[in-house]
C-alpha cells in the first residue's frame, strides 16, 4: 500500500518544482518567472505565418519551448500537476495585461480548437490560456463562466475542428488522423469587423494558427495576432 499512499502524498504536495525539479516546491520562482516573461514577436521563426509574400499574422510568445518550460507545458497539458492550471491562467494573465496596451480593447481572445478527446477529458488548455489573457487585457478582472474578462476583452471558445465527434465515433485510426487535419471552423458567424486575438499552447509551424486565422476571416473576424505561451525554435535558429 506503501505507493498508494506515496501518490496521495505527491498529489497534496508536489515534491519538486515542475520546471527545474528543484525539491521541496511545487514550482520555484524563476520557472514561474519563465512563463510570466514578457510576451515577444517570435513571428519571424514560424514558417508559415512569416511567408514570403508578408505575414499571415504576427504571433507573440513569452517563452522559448525547451528545457523547464517544455516539461512544464507537457505536464499541463497532460493534467499530471493539477497546480499548473492556475499558473499557465496566471501566465496568460500576465501576458494579456501586456499585449493590451499594444492591441487596445474591444476584441475576442480565441484559444485554438481541442478535439473532441480533450473536450471530454476537460483539458481544454488553450482555452485556460486564453481565459487568462482576456483577463489580462481586460484589466485583470475576472467574469462569471462561459466568457471571460470585461466586456471589452472576453475569452470565446468558438473554433472546433470540422472532423467533429459524430465523424469520430467508430472511425478508423487513419480516418481519425485526417480529421486531425481538417481545418477548423467557427461554431457561429462573427459580428464583421469583430478583432480577434488567437491563443494557443505552443506555436511550432503556425499551421494550426494559419488555419484558425482562415477560419476567423471568413466567419467575418479581424485577426489581431496570436499568442501561444510557448514556442519552438525555427530551425537554424536554435
Ligand atoms: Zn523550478
Amino acid at each position: 500500500m506503501w505507493w498508494a499512499l506515496a501518490a496521495a502524498v505527491e498529489l497534496a504536495v508536489p515534491a519538486e518544482c515542475a520546471g527545474c525539479g528543484e525539491w521541496g516546491v511545487a514550482l520555484c520562482g524563476p520557472c514561474r518567472r519563465l512563463l510570466r516573461a514578457r510576451p515577444t514577436d517570435v513571428t519571424d521563426g514560424v514558417p508559415l505565418l512569416d511567408a514570403p509574400g508578408g505575414r499571415v499574422l504576427t504571433v507573440w510568445s513569452s517563452a522559448a519551448y525547451s528545457g523547464a518550460v517544455r516539461r512544464m507545458v507537457i505536464d499541463w497539458k497532460t493534467g499530471r500537476r493539477g497546480h499548473l492550471r492556475a499558473e499557465l491562467v496566471a501566465a496568460g494573465r500576465a501576458a494579456g495585461r501586456r499585449l493590451g496596451a499594444e492591441l487596445g480593447p474591444d476584441l475576442l481572445v480565441m484559444p485554438a480548437p481541442s478535439g473532441p478527446a480533450r473536450r471530454r477529458q476537460g483539458l481544454l488548455v488553450a482555452a485556460e490560456l486564453a481565459r487568462g489573457v482576456a483577463a489580462g487585457i481586460a484589466g485583470g478582472r475576472t467574469g462569471g463562466s462561459g466568457t471571460q474578462g470585461s466586456a471589452s476583452a472576453r475569452m470565446v471558445d468558438l473554433l472546433r475542428r470540422a472532423g467533429g465527434p459524430r465523424r469520430q465515433r467508430g472511425a478508423s485510426a487513419r480516418t481519425r488522423a485526417v480529421n486531425r487535419s481538417d481545418p477548423p471552423v467557427l461554431v457561429r458567424p462573427l459580428r464583421p469587423g469583430t478583432r480577434v486575438l488567437l491563443v494557443d499552447d505552443v506555436v511550432t509551424t503556425g499551421a494550426t494558427l494559419a488555419a484558425c486565422a482562415t477560419a476567423v476571416r471568413r466567419a467575418g473576424g479581424v485577426v489581431v495576432g496570436a499568442f501561444a505561451i510557448a514556442a519552438t525554435a525555427a530551425p537554424g535558429t536554435a
